[in-house]
């Protein structure tokens, strides 16, 4: 008679769910990239700040939680703060 533990139901578990989970991380991804949402890939750097114009920086230190994760930028110059797109963010949201 076949028995499986629990450890090895957990690792096959993991090992089937993997390629499901990359499917819908490239999906995400793509799909970010393609709408401009958090999930997205910008390959472009915004070139300036869209309030005050003034130049963003290349190295992007974060100044937040949401930044470390997502990336984005607070405007030296006007201390907006900006999505990875370089879009003014919500600041309710
Ligand atoms: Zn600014």
């Amino acid at each position: 008679m076949m028995s499986i533990g629990l450890g090895e139901l957990l690792v096959c578990t993991v090992i089937l769910l993997m390629p499901i989970l990359a499917v819908v991380g490239i999906v995400l991804l793509v799909r970010g990239t393609k709408q401009k949402t958090d999930f997205g890939l910008n390959l472009s750097l915004p070139t300036g700040c869209p309030k005050c114009g003034a130049p963003l920086p290349t190295i992007r230190a974060p100044k937040n939680a949401r930044q470390l994760l997502w990336g984005g930028w607070t405007c030296t110059s006007c201390g907006v703060e900006l999505d990875k797109w370089g879009r003014e963010r919500d600041r309710t949201s």
